[in-house]
């Protein structure tokens, strides 16, 4: 795999972009514990969220591979994690639009998202974030719509999202009721909460979505009702091999930092470069990487193309990528020592790359997606296959 020339100027154009904006505003952002909103808004004039985007549909894209470069660019400038778990929020939101939308929905939603518009995707709930068959958010069938009851916590980018794919139960429709619904923060009964509090990730505002009979139009469901499973786990796959793609390019700048510290930095008379312990750690930090990078290509493909296995080999890099991140970061941290402790960067992502082991589904979960898809074994109901791990058979 190898990008072509028109990918790799997008890939260093929105690596220096990431580096002259999202990297050095990413410290104050993630005091202040709020998006970049500066950084956002020069990426969507820059026409970043087009290319995510077929021509089609007024966007400008040719080839997904071609926002794939670009992301990875910013990945590579951007230094800041939860800027990037929001950005995959948000292009995920784009992709079930382009995917499953109808003409009416990608016209309505798709070039508001392209521009301003940030958006979300909410699953979870209170009661838990694995076990989707536990949702409780509930629709019933009204005059003009659904009207939509219920709340959802721990969502990337709901305290300033404008647009959300939101998972609920259609009332009346018996087992297959799970149904996506497109909603929009201005709709009455709708209320976005402030950002949570969190270990990390404060520049990626994450909170709760709660709708108190909100009514939605009928034609704002994605897919048809009661199959929102199917296209939510498209989504949640695309999801899963971005974060491969975003770690991997995230960890290329930590390489290049540990490189020229181990040469500068002295110990027992020689620079720690000369250590074999220290080697080890610079040599599993490189394997890390391109191990995350080449299986997320790898998976990426198989998505893009419709391959039997997509989800599982999506689950593969989610894995590799977020168990790889947090054990990268923790190589860096040990190879700067105090200062790699200290309040910086450094710290910043070892705290910002536990929370990818938990957002966009669990290790275990990924395990369990694999195991199904590996097995091959058939689901039997709808509630035997709905929880963020699963594909629908
Ligand atoms: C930074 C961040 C961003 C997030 N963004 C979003 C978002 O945009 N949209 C959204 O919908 N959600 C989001 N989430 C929530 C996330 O998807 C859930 O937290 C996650 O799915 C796990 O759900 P839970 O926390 O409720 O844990 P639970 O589902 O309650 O699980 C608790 C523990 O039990 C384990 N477990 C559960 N079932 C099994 C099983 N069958 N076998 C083995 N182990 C099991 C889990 O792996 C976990 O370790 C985000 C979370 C984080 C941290």
């Amino acid at each position: 795999m190898e990008w072509t020339p028109e990918q790799d100027r997008l890939r260093h154009e929105y690596e220096e972009l990431a580096r002259s904006t999202v990297a050095l505003r990413a410290a104050e952002c993630y005091q202040a514990g709020t998006l970049d909103h500066h950084s956002w808004e020069t990426l969507t004039e820059c026409g970043f969220w087009r290319l995510a985007v077929p021509a089609k549909y007024g966007g400008a894209g040719t080839s997904y591979w071609d926002f794939v470069a670009a992301l990875e660019g910013l990945a590579s400038g951007a230094g800041d994690l939860g800027f990037l778990l929001s950005v995959i929020a948000h292009s995920g939101t784009l992709r079930g639009l382009v995917e499953f939308g109808t003409d009416c929905q990608r016209r309505r939603h798709l070039e508001p998202l392209m521009a301003k518009a940030i958006a979300s995707t909410a699953i979870t709930e209170a009661s838990g974030g694995s076990d989707v068959a536990r949702i409780r958010t509930g629709a019933v069938a009204v005059a003009n719509g659904y009207a939509i009851t219920g709340q959802k916590c721990h969502i990337t980018n709901a305290p300033i999202a404008d647009i959300a794919l939101l998972l609920a139960r259609v009332a009346g429709l018996g087992r297959r009721d799970i149904t996506i619904f497109v909603i929009e923060r201005t709709t009455p009964g709708i209320e976005m909460g402030p950002p949570e509090p969190m270990l990390g990730n404060r520049t990626s505002p994450t909170g709760s979505i709660t709708l108190q009979n909100a009514v939605i139009a009928a034609d704002e469901i994605l897919g048809s009702i009661g199959n929102g499973l199917e296209p939510m786990y498209s989504v949640i796959s695309h999801d899963r091999v971005l974060y491969g793609i975003v770690a991997a390019a995230f960890i290329d700048p930590l390489v290049d930092q540990v490189l020229r510290f181990v040469e500068q930095r002295q110990a027992f008379r020689s620079p720690i470069a000369e250590h074999q312990y220290v080697q080890g750690r610079v040599t599993d930090l490189v394997i890390l990487r391109d191990t995350i990078r080449w299986v997320s290509y790898g998976a990426l493909g198989r998505l893009l193309t419709g391959h039997p296995e997509a989800s599982a080999s999506c689950s593969v890099a989610k894995l590799a990528a977020c168990e790889g991140l947090c054990q990268a970061t923790q190589h860096v941290m040990a190879i700067f020592g105090h200062i790699g402790y200290m309040a910086g960067p450094i710290s910043r992502a070892a705290a910002d790359a536990l929370g990818t082991r938990i957002a966009g589904g669990t290790a275990e979960m990924q395990r369990k997606n694999i195991f199904h898809q590996v097995v091959g074994r058939p689901a039997k109901a709808q509630e035997a296959t709905c929880h963020t791990g699963f594909a629908q058979t």
